[in-house]
């Protein structure tokens, strides 16, 4: 009897927001799942922990290696070693404003890295599928709506880093024939989105206001626009790309546009808050130059890929206030129903 081999996969930033759901994807259709992670003093794979354990007792299908995309001579050893399938290359300095102040890093990872990464699988001699996480800050100044035509236009060192990767993960692709993907993702949020990030750092906020243990919440620029889906199916949308007929570059968004302030307001509205009373001001969250609209088109992405977001901005927010309050419950801190006064 002949065993059919399950497909192998390799994600970088596996311990992020989006490696976390694309491994639980992936794990659910049966692929073998290579993770890299980072050595921290600390512990770093709180996204994963739940999966990990689950797969332990699942004949290890997710297996875990340190590596760094860095340390290219890393890269080459671990390629050959796992002779992946599919590789989703995640791992990123992914913050825009942190990336004005460590460019030079950013440039290294998010920039640099890709090509180390490339360059391993060129190496081994693999025939792999790629799929590089390309962002919507790579259209920066220009206007939406924004598709796989328009013009590039970085706006921070994040932006111009990952240009250099999508031009790079198409040059592999004309070059060398690889079966290389841009995914061009707008925004994408969940109750897994770091902290720091406009709508994570909104909704866990909302939580903790809501169950009194805090009083105010300092922003910075309230007017940008942007297209906030729902990571979820944002990942079920990269490995679409990796399945199709032929290796092209796909937008995934809602094709709907929000301001942060219209965020604020779903989030508080969840908790019969008014988001004037608690919003002050603060510099320090302002970037050098700011990227003012984002609203992608995923019509290519609909009619070759099937692909079709369900969840939009403001469900967005309810899902995320209502994880952010659970977190705190299950602490035993709880939201208080009537709004909270304060002094
Ligand atoms: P996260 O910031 O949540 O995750 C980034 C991941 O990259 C983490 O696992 C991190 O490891 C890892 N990483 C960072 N630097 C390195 C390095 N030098 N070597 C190896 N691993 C590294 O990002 P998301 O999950 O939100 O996003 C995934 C990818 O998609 C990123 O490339 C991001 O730039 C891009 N993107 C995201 C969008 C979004 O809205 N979320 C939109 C468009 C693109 P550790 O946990 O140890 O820090
Ligand atoms: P980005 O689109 O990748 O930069 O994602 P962010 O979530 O970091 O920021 C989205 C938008 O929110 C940007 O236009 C920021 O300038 C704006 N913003 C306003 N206040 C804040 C804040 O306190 N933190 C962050 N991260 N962004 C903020």
């Amino acid at each position: 009897m002949t065993q059919i081999q399950a497909k192998r996969a390799l994600i970088t930033g596996i311990t992020g927001q989006d490696g976390s759901y694309l491994a639980e994807l992936l794990l659910e259709k049966g692929y073998e799942v290579h993770g890299f992670i980072r050595r921290s003093s600390s512990f770093n794979t709180a996204r994963i922990d739940h999966i990990y354990q689950e797969s332990q007792a699942e004949n290890h299908r997710l297996i875990l290696h340190f590596a760094d995309l860095t340390d290219g001579s890393r890269l080459v050893t671990l390629l050959n070693e796992i002779q992946p399938d599919e590789v989703y290359n995640l791992a990123a300095q992914s913050h825009v404003r942190v990336s004005f102040d460590e460019p030079e890093y950013t440039a290294d990872t998010t920039g640099l890295g890709t090509v180390r990464l490339l360059e391993a699988i060129r190496a081994s001699g693999l025939n792999c599928r790629f799929y590089q996480a390309s962002s919507s800050e790579m259209f920066g100044a220009t206007p939406p709506p924004q598709n796989e035509d328009t013009p590039f236009y970085p706006r921070s060192p994040y932006g111009v880093a990952k240009v250099y990767s999508y031009w790079i993960t198409k040059n592999y692709r004309e070059a060398y024939g690889m079966f290389a993907c841009n995914g061009i993702l707008f925004n994408h949020e969940s109750p897994r989105r770091g902290g720091t990030f406009v709508t994570r750092k909104i909704t866990r906020a909302v939580a903790r206001i809501a169950a009194g243990e805090q009083n105010e919440l300092f922003m910075g620029n309230l007017d940008s626009v942007r297209d906030w889906g729902y990571a979820p199916e944002f990942v079920e949308g990269m490995w679409r790309m990796l399945q199709h007929d032929t290796p092209e570059d796909f937008v995934l968004a809602t094709n709907t546009g929000y301001t942060v302030r219209d965020f604020l307001q779903f989030s508080f509205e969840r908790v019969n808050l008014d988001w004037e009373k608690y919003v002050k001001f603060d510099e320090r969250y302002l970037r050098p130059t700011e990227v003012d609209a984002l609203i992608g088109d995923p019509g290519k992405a609909g009619s070759l890929l099937g692909w079709t977001p369900k969840v939009l901005t403001p469900q967005l927010a309810e899902i995320m206030v209502d994880a952010d309050i659970a977190a705190l419950e299950i602490e035993g801190r709880h939201y208080v129903d009537t709004p909270v006064k304060l002094g």
